[in-house]
């Protein structure tokens, strides 16, 4: 599947704010972001009054760029999301939030979705006890996701081990024992992503 190879910090100096896309970067003083918190290109520190369009477009972009995810895919979701029961906004975060990639950061894995999903890639995760190598991947409630038994006692593994993340409430499982389970479907207050999903509809419904 093809994704982004651009400049990462680039994306966060566009949407001015940070993405959080480099790990354990993104925490230092090395962050792009905190040097530079304009707009990249010659007249990124220039104001622009931004139309409504505008709005939206930036709020799709955003969405795209925290998940790691091309447009066209990303318009997939979309309408995946508006055949689904519900609202099409949270819908569409929900279908973004279990994509596997997604999942293992989530659990632990990986200090960027982007780490995860090349975790993913490389073949170190198992979903109900079988190999799954597609980042995108979309997990179902009550599957369970472990690491590999060559994997575990890997230096990179033991360290995740070692620093377990908070999870999220619909998911269960700890990084010590390399196992994580969906419990529930995450419900909007359960996704943390700083988007504005019903701009996100506004546009792709125009
Ligand atoms: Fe964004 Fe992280 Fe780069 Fe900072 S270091 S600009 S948060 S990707």
């Amino acid at each position: 599947m093809a994704r982004y190879t651009g400049a990462s910090c680039r994306l966060c100096r566009r949407e001015g704010l940070k993405l959080f896309l480099k790990g354990d970067r993104c925490f230092t003083d090395k962050c792009a972001f905190a040097r530079r918190g304009y707009a990249p290109g010659q007249h990124g520190k220039n104001r622009k009054k931004v139309s409504n369009y505008g709005l939206q477009l930036r709020e799709k972009q955003k969405a795209r760029r925290i998940y790691g995810i091309l447009e066209r895919q990303f318009r997939k979701y979309y309408e995946k999301a508006e055949t689904v029961r519900g609202i099409t906004g949270e819908n569409l975060l929900r279908l973004l939030e279990m994509r596997l990639d997604n999942v293992v950061y989530r659990l632990g894995y990986g200090n960027s979705r982007s780490e995860a999903r090349q975790l993913v890639n490389h073949g170190h995760f198992l979903v109900n006890g079988k190999k799954v190598n597609i980042a995108s991947y979309n997990v179902s409630v009550d599957d369970v996701v472990t690491v590999c038994d060559k994997s575990k006692s890997s230096e990179k593994f033991k360290t995740f081990a070692e620093n377990p993340k908070t999870l999220p409430a619909w998911l269960s499982g700890n990084t010590e024992n390399f196992e994580g389970k969906v419990v529930r479907e995450p419900a909007r207050e359960d996704i943390d992503v700083p988007v504005n999903e019903t701009l996100i509809v506004e546009l792709y419904s125009k």
